[in-house]
C-alpha cells in the first residue's frame, strides 16, 4: 500500500470515533498530513493534504499559545513525547479565535521509532445547530435565526411550548422510549404548525416556533388543539401516553429590545402557563400586570446593567427581632435597583421576570457577595447576627450553585453559621433528592435554611415533610389583620404547630402594628420581621440606627 493511501485509510478509521471532532493524521517520516475537510474550510487551510501541517496550524494558533504549541510538537517530532494534549485558541477564515482542545497520539513503528502522529482537535466554540434527537433546529440555530431576523426588523410572534413531568416517561419507559416520544411530538407540532412558522427544539422539552404569519388568536386556537390531541389521543409503540403541554407566546415587534429581554419575556409567559394556568396559553402581553411596554424597556435596561457589573443594584436590610426580648437577630437582605429613568424599582417588578433568564445566576452571585461583604461589617457590631438572603429556585437549578456559593463565603471571609438561605416552596418543582443532596451540604456546614412566604405555595406540608429546614417564614397574608380575622389565626396557629413539629423555629413576617404583635403571643413564634419595627433601610442606616449604639450590647 503506498504511503498516501495507508494515510487515507488510517484517517477514516479515524474519523469513524472522532464524533464530530476534526481529525488530523500525519505520516511522520514524510512530514505529510491529512485534515479533515470541515477544520480546512472552517479554519482556511490550503488543503486536506498538507506538507508540514505542524507549521502551517502554528500560524492560526493565537500567538501567545503559539509557544507552548511548538513546544509540544517539538516533543512529539523528536521522540520525546508520546502524545499531545493541549488547549489554545485557534484563527478561523474570518480572523476571530475559537477555543480549541487538541489530543493526538504517536504510533511506532516495529523498531520504535515515531512513524505516525493521529488526533482530534475539538472546536469548543462550534455549538450543533441541529438537534440529534428530532432533527430540528437547535436553541443555536433559534438564537441565530431571532438575531438575523431582528438584524432585518422583521417582526416576529414566538411560541414556546413543552412538557410537564417529561422525567416520568424517562422514569418508567426508559430514554429511547423518551426519544420517540419527543419525535413524535415533533411531527405533530410541524403538522399543527405546518408552513406557518419555524420549529426549533430548545433545552429538554421545549420547542420554539417563529412565526409571521399567525396572530395571538390564531396561534392560541392551533395551540390548545395540538395540547387536546397529545392529551387524549398520543400512541408511542402502541402504549397509550397522556402528555401535559404548556404553551406561552410573545410578539417581538420591537428592535430597540435586545432578543434576549425577549427570550426571557417568553420564557416567562411559558412558565406562567406551566405553574398558574394549568398549561393554558399564556400571551406575555396578557399575564403582566404592570404596561407591559414598560415592563419590557425596564427589563431590557437592568439585563445591561447586570452585565455592567451589577449597575444600579444596591441591598436594603431589614430587622429580624427575638419575640421575647426584642433585641435585633438578623437582617434580610432585600434588593432594589435604581435608576435616572426610574427611580428606585423594587424587586417584586423585575425579579419575576428575570428568575427566567440566563443572565439571573450572575445576579445571584452579587447579591450573595454584597450580603456578605456587608454582613461581615455587621458582625464587627453585633457578632451574633444572623444575614438573611433569598435565593430564586432557579438558582438552586444552576449546576455550579454550591461551588459558587462556598467560593464567595471563602472570598469574604463570612462565618457560615452566620448565615441563613431563604428559598421558597417553589423550590419544589425541582427534583427532590437533588435538593435534599443540596441542603445536606448546606446545613452541615452550619448554614441555616429558612422557607420563606410559607403557606402561600401549593404544598405546604409536603414541603416540610420532605425537606428539613431551621425556619419557616409565615407569609404576612396570614399575619397583617390577624386581630380581625379568624381564619388568619387558625391558619398561624396551624402553621406554627406544623413547624414545631418538625422542628422549625418561626419568624412572622409583616408585622406593621403593636396589637398584631400582641396577638402572637399566643403562637410558638421565636422572630418578628415587619414595618412595625423597621423598613428595609440600606446598610448605612442599619450601621447609623441599629447597630453603632448597640455596641457591645451582646
Ligand atoms: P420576601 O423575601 O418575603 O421579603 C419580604 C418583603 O415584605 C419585602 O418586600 C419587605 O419590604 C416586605 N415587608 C416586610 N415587612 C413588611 C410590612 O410590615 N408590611 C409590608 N407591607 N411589607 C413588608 P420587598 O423588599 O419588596 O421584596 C419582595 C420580594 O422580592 C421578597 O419577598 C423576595 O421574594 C423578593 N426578593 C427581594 N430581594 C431578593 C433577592 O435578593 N433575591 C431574590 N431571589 N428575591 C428577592
Ligand atoms: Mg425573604
Ligand atoms: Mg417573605
Amino acid at each position: 500500500m503506498n504511503g498516501l493511501k495507508k494515510l487515507d485509510s488510517l484517517f477514516e478509521a479515524i474519523s469513524v470515533v472522532a464524533e464530530g471532532a476534526y481529525v488530523y493524521l500525519c505520516d511522520m517520516k514524510t512530514n505529510m498530513s491529512r485534515w479533515s475537510k470541515t477544520a480546512v474550510d472552517l479554519f482556511g487551510l490550503p488543503d486536506i493534504y498538507m506538507l508540514d501541517a505542524g507549521a502551517i496550524w502554528a500560524e492560526h494558533i493565537h500567538p501567545d499559545d503559539r509557544e507552548n504549541y511548538a513546544q509540544s510538537i517539538d516533543d512529539v517530532f523528536s521522540g520525546k513525547a508520546s502524545g499531545h494534549d493541549m488547549q489554545y485558541r485557534a484563527s478561523t477564515l474570518d480572523g476571530s479565535y475559537t477555543l480549541c482542545t487538541c489530543r493526538g497520539v504517536v504510533i511506532r513503528d516495529d523498531e520504535g521509532n515515531p512513524e505516525y502522529f493521529g488526533g482530534v482537535i475539538r472546536n469548543h466554540g462550534d455549538f450543533s445547530y441541529i438537534d440529534p434527537v428530532t432533527g430540528l433546529r437547535s436553541l443555536y440555530g433559534y438564537l441565530d435565526d431571532i438575531k438575523g431576523l431582528y438584524n432585518r426588523r422583521v417582526p416576529s410572534f414566538i411560541i414556546m411550548l413543552g412538557l410537564s413531568s417529561f422525567s416520568d416517561i424517562n422514569d418508567v419507559y426508559g430514554y429511547n422510549f423518551g426519544n420517540l416520544v419527543l419525535q413524535l411530538l415533533t411531527r405533530r407540532i410541524k403538522q399543527k404548525f405546518a408552513n406557518k412558522g419555524a420549529v426549533y427544539r430548545m433545552n429538554g422539552t421545549r420547542f420554539a416556533i417563529i412565526t409571521h404569519d399567525l396572530s395571538a388568536k390564531e396561534a392560541a386556537g392551533l395551540y390548545e388543539s395540538l395540547r387536546d390531541e397529545v392529551r387524549r389521543d398520543f400512541y408511542v409503540e402502541g402504549e397509550k401516553i397522556t402528555l401535559c403541554m404548556n404553551g406561552g407566546a410573545i410578539c417581538a415587534d420591537r428592535f430597540d429590545i435586545s432578543s434576549e429581554t425577549f427570550y426571557s419575556c417568553l420564557r416567562y409567559a411559558y412558565a406562567a402557563s406551566k405553574r398558574h394556568k394549568f398549561g393554558e396559553f399564556v400571551v406575555f402581553e396578557d399575564v403582566v400586570s404592570m404596561d407591559n411596554r414598560q415592563i419590557i424597556e425596564q427589563l431590557n435596561v437592568i439585563r445591561s446593567c447586570i452585565t455592567e457589573e451589577c449597575r444600579g443594584f444596591y441591598l436594603c436590610y431589614q430587622p429580624i427581632v427575638d419575640f421575647s426580648t426584642e433585641k435585633l437577630k438578623g437582617m434580610e437582605a432585600l434588593i432594589r435597583w435604581k435608576n435616572e429613568d426610574y427611580g428606585i424599582v423594587p424587586p417584586n417588578t423585575f425579579i419575576p421576570f428575570l428568575e427566567q433568564d440566563s443572565l439571573f445566576p450572575e445576579l445571584g452571585k452579587w447579591i450573595l457577595r454584597r450580603s456578605m461583604e456587608d454582613g461581615k461589617k455587621f458582625l464587627e457590631f453585633s457578632p451574633t447576627l444572623t444575614i438573611n438572603v433569598n435565593l430564586s429556585y432557579t438558582q438552586l437549578e444552576q449546576d455550579g450553585f454550591i461551588k459558587d456559593l462556598f467560593e464567595i463565603i471563602r472570598e469574604t471571609g463570612f462565618p457560615k453559621s452566620h448565615l441563613c438561605l431563604e428559598i421558597t416552596e417553589r423550590c419544589r418543582l425541582l427534583d427532590i433528592e437533588m435538593l435534599k443532596d443540596m441542603f445536606s451540604i448546606i446545613r452541615d456546614n452550619g448554614i441555616k435554611i429558612a422557607v420563606d412566604d410559607f403557606g402561600t405555595g401549593f404544598s405546604s406540608l409536603g414541603f416540610l415533610r420532605s425537606i428539613p429546614v431551621d425556619i419557616v417564614k409565615i407569609d404576612r397574608e396570614f399575619v397583617k389583620d390577624i386581630q380581625k380575622n379568624d381564619a388568619d389565626k387558625h391558619s398561624v396557629k396551624f402553621i406554627s404547630e406544623l413547624a414545631d413539629a418538625f422542628s422549625a423555629d418561626v419568624c412572622a413576617e409583616g408585622i406593621e402594628t403593636n396589637e398584631v404583635r400582641n396577638c402572637l403571643k399566643e403562637y410558638k413564634i421565636c422572630s418578628l420581621q415587619g414595618y412595625y419595627y423597621s423598613k428595609p433601610i440600606t446598610a448605612d442606616e442599619i450601621m447609623a440606627y441599629f447597630l453603632e449604639k448597640n455596641k457591645g450590647s451582646d
